[in-house]
């Protein structure tokens, strides 16, 4: 198999003619597949559905005692959910709380609060310390990106690796004490699908950030989503920021959104004794009380650790084969090309794709014209801009297993018809 660019221009040519001609005739199939969004797919939304009728009509007292239909009750959450994840994620059970639905809006409250009164009692508001900044591994998760562009704070780029962040760089950056924050997604990132290194794990708990009130946002919202066997989620940050002197550095978030209900399960704050004193103390203002119901209708469901770890692996069932159906297609039709490289993830919910500089909005823009919907390229930036314009997010999830295999080939056709047209100096972005 000959690479694109060692191709003469009468081979490109040629190969442009094939590949237009497959790609066409794609295009009048006429297809209208989504494959842009990483949400569960029906099947296993279906996997959850004995929560609708949880709790039982006569089930409503908590293990402490409280009446789950009523105001009151730790504000920590039901200890019988919260000890269902503490050994899943290695925190002590009292240092888990329960935060409503959602872990991105605990991560959105946390920033508010850091910006309007300092990560701790004492600290200064970062809005009163002048610009600050985040480091964002990238590609990394918009979401991240948009609260961060929400609230004045400046992002700064970090590569990733197949270990994690570039560790230089980070240790680099946070010599500035304008650097407040850095995302991290540790098990199968967002959308690069790696699990951080030990040694990088280590390395950012250790080391010397010029800012007191530094903090990692440590992100784990894929710690049980696996797709192989034998696989382990990234060495825990609490102990490691502990044993190097840095207890206060981490906050973790994780939610069931990916394991029962998307948006009606579970979210989870972890963090340090004096950051859950400090969480708590800042959410008291904001209501008085959380959806006990909910939280007890996941405890019944979920029951311990074990039911969560068998309850992934009915997700991982019906996941696994879409992700090898996606890999499959790029194998068979992008292999040996050089028109671009993509990663094999072992868990979470994305593919990540660089194609050749300057080829990638072209084949979104292909991918859609053919009816597929991909995540804007772009996306995965900090502003929506990849200065290299070549990485797509693939999010098989969503789409049934047939429809995941017609797209996936559909892709990998745009994906080499734009890398094709790219060598051959071709500009159709316009
Ligand atoms: N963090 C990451 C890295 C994600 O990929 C997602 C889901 N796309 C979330 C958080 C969403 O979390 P939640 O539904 O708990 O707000």
């Amino acid at each position: 198999m000959m690479r694109l660019a060692e191709m003469s221009a009468d081979e490109l040519q040629q190969m442009l003619r094939h590949v237009r001609a497959e790609y066409d005739a794609i295009r009048a199939r006429k297809l209208k597949l989504n494959i842009a969004r990483g949400r569960p797919g029906e099947e296993q939304l279906d996997l959850s559905n004995e929560l609708l009728s949880l709790p039982k009509p006569d089930d409503w007292i908590t293990e402490a005692g409280d009446d789950a239909r009523n105001y009151g009750g730790d504000p920590k959450g039901l200890v019988e959910l919260r000890r269902i994840f503490a050994p899943i994620l290695d925190v002590p059970v009292e240092q888990v709380v329960v935060g409503g639905n959602s872990s991105l809006a605990i991560m959105h409250d946390v920033i508010v609060w850091a910006l309007l009164k300092g990560v701790t009692a004492i600290a200064t508001p970062w809005m009163k310390q002048g610009r600050i900044a985040f480091l964002s591994p990238v590609p990394g998760y918009e979401l991240h990106h948009n609260m961060c562009i929400e609230y004045g704070i400046d992002l700064i780029p970090v590569p990733v690796t197949p270990k994690g962040p570039d560790m230089k760089v980070v240790e680099h950056h946070v010599r500035d004490p304008r650097v407040k924050g850095m995302w991290c997604v540790p098990t199968y990132a967002n959308p690069t699908g790696e699990i951080w290194s030990d040694e990088a794990i280590d390395r950012l708990a250790a080391m010397e950030a010029a800012a007191t009130d530094f903090r990692l946002f440590w992100d784990d919202a894929y710690v049980v989503h696996h797709l192989a066997d034998n696989s382990k989620p990234a060495k825990r940050i609490l102990p490691a920021c502990a044993a190097a002197g840095n207890a206060d550095r981490p906050l973790m978030f994780w939610s069931t959104s990916k394991i029962t209900f998307a948006t009606a399960g579970i979210g989870f704050f972890a963090a340090s004794p004096a950051n859950v004193r400090w969480f708590l103390d800042c959410a008291k203002r904001r209501g008085a009380g959380q959806d006990k119901l909910n939280q007890l209708r996941h405890a019944r469901f979920l029951k311990d650790a074990g039911g969560v770890t068998r309850h992934m692996k009915r997700h991982r069932a019906i996941l696994a084969p879409k992700f090898s159906a996606v890999l499959q297609a790029f194998e068979r039709r992008l292999a040996g090309k050089g028109a671009a490289v993509w990663t094999r993830p072992e868990g979470g919910y994305f593919i990540s794709v660089d194609t050749i500089a300057g080829a990638a909005q072209r084949a979104v823009r292909l991918a859609g014209d053919a009816g597929i919907s991909l995540t804007a390229a772009g996306s995965t930036f900090p502003n929506g801009h990849d200065p290299k314009d070549s990485n797509i997010r693939i999010a098989p999830s969503f789409a049934s297993l047939e429809d995941v295999r017609i797209a996936a080939e559909a892709i990998a056709i745009s994906i080499l018809l734009a890398a094709v047209e790219k060598q051959l100096g071709i500009n159709d972005n316009d």
